[in-house]
């Protein structure tokens, strides 16, 4: 994600107080008394579930042409239990939730906080594959308590589920660790084109509906989900060796977007060249006619907004690093997802370090000079977010609550020192193998630092130590003149 900071903004409300999940039962019978249950993120202790692995999701949603609707919905999910479940927990607060069968067999549901939870009419024995089918709504009006899900658009619907969201569109284990395949099947009046992650499979016409089908070829967290329906025109190019690229645009800006859309394979085979293959089947931009505040990386179709493209008082160099940012997180933070939320470094460290190399290397924007201002504020952006690697937890009524400086060129300003201490050959070599040896999966701050010291050929650990966990900046290896600001002490009252 990106957080926007080049044009004033309505600031977000500190209208997220009101917590309390929304989901409305049409017929539940709990047998006991339910408890949300999560699997202990730090920042997010009710995110997730234990006792499951899903390994495939397929959502069916009906967009009625009115973005303002809830949606008629069906998520299928193919989990397989880690052990004996006579409770199912998934995380849903979004919608009207109508029925639900696990292994065939109606089950009971209720809520608690942001959990659906379901009593299977038998346990579910350990290591057993287990099928759910939630049949229910799935509402894009903004909840009082939401930080999106939907985003509704000026002509439909697209999706940013980052951080803690995705469940408020579709029932799932709302957290990172748990990656999974996706099939969306999205039916909607024929003057719209839906799109999704991943590559169409099918698109059928039957009346004044059209069905369109999605899959992703690779597992994704859920909240890297996208889902776009609108009056869009999808442009078709080629990247590196074939990759096929495809952008998502409303289509009375096709002929004003399409310079920026055309860069799309140039910053591929860049990427490409820095750190290695692209990990996934194709990718694309989603550009939406939504006042976001951010952009955002979601698999293989990065949503951006609108005017990012097209106010002329951004410069090119700006936006085309803003376009790198995102690509640089199909491989850090979508292909190699964090473990846990802590590890959220990780992901905007990195895109922000190709976003700041791209622009040193194409418009003559020096890094050491971004990260020489960045060590300036290091000490403050600590003080305020926490360490880079153990952010302070989200604010109600904060900005998208945990993307706070530190974990951008806060936490590139970490890369920087890493590469001041080891070497511009073996942080690329580092670079490249990181993604490699996690494609696919998720990882930790442990794993990296692990890596690290194993191509370095040295214990790192005391180096990451001090600049991911202290409160004070560390001084910049090669650069002991550089100097943070002090922290300005708040007044006491
Ligand atoms: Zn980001």
């Amino acid at each position: 994600m990106l957080l926007s900071t080049r044009s004033p903004r309505h600031p977000r409300t500190a209208a997220l107080l009101a917590a309390g999940a929304s989901v409305a039962l049409l017929a539940a019978a709990a047998p006991r008394p339910a408890a949300p249950l999560g699997i202990g993120d730090r920042l997010f202790p009710h995110l997730g579930n234990p006792g499951y692995d899903v390994r495939a999701y397929d959502i069916s949603l009906t967009y009625q042409g009115d973005n303002s609707k809830p949606l008629d919905a069906v998520t299928r999910i193919d989990a397989r239990t880690t052990s004996r479940l006579d409770r199912v927990n998934l995380d849903f607060s979004h919608g009207i939730v109508r029925s639900v069968e696990v292994n065939g067999s109606r089950a009971s549901f209720t809520t608690g906080g942001e959990d659906l939870i379901v009593t299977p009419r038998r346990p579910v024995p350990a290591g057993w594959p287990m099928h759910i089918t939630v049949r229910h709504t799935s509402d894009p009006m903004p909840a009082k308590d939401a930080e999106v899900g939907w985003v509704r658009t000026k002509d439909g619907l697209a999706m940013a589920n980052q951080a803690d969201a995705a469940h408020r569109v579709f029932p799932c284990n709302d957290h990172p660790s748990d990656k999974a395949l996706f099939t969306f099947r999205i039916n909607a009046p024929e003057k719209y084109t839906a799109v999704a992650n991943g590559l169409p499979v099918a698109r059928t016409r039957g009346g004044a509906d059209t069905d369109w089908t999605y899959r992703t070829a690779h597992p994704m967290a859920t909240e890297l989900a996208q889902v776009s329906i609108g009056r869009s025109t999808v442009l078709h190019q080629e990247g590196p060796h074939g990759l096929p690229v495809r952008d998502v645009v409303p289509t009375k800006d096709v002929k004003a977007l399409r310079p920026w859309i055309n860069k799309t394979p140039g910053q591929l085979a860049w990427m490409e060249k820095k750190v290695g293959r692209y990990p996934f089947e194709n990718y694309g931009v989603l550009v939406a006619e939504a006042s976001t505040g951010f952009e955002l990386e979601t698999q293989t179709l990065s949503l951006f907004e609108r005017e990012l493209f097209l106010r002329p008082e951004y410069p090119s160099w700006y936006v085309d690093s803003i376009m790198v940012h995102e690509l640089a997180h199909q491989w850090f933070g979508d292909s190699v997802s964090p473990r846990t939320w802590s590890d959220l470094w990780l992901n905007e460290g990195h895109a922000t370090w190709y976003e700041a190399l791209y622009a040193q290397e194409k418009a003559d924007r020096p890094l050491e000079t971004r990260m020489r201002n960045a060590y300036r504020d290091s000490d403050a952006w600590r003080a305020s977010g926490g360490p880079p690697a153990a952010p302070k937890g989200p604010v109600r009524g904060e900005k998208i609550s945990i993307f706070r400086p530190v974990v951008y060129d806060g936490s590139a300003l970490v890369l920087y020192a890493l590469r001041q201490e080891i070497g511009k050959e073996k942080f690329e070599r580092l670079e490249r193998e990181w993604v490699s040896t996690h494609r696919d999966s998720t990882a930790t701050t442990a794993d990296f630092t692990e890596l690290a010291s194993g191509i370095a050929g040295r214990d790192l650990s005391g180096f990451f130590h001090a600049w991911l966990y202290g409160a004070k900046t560390p001084p910049m290896p090669g650069h002991p003149k550089w100097k943070t600001q002090p922290v300005q002490r708040q007044a006491p009252k």
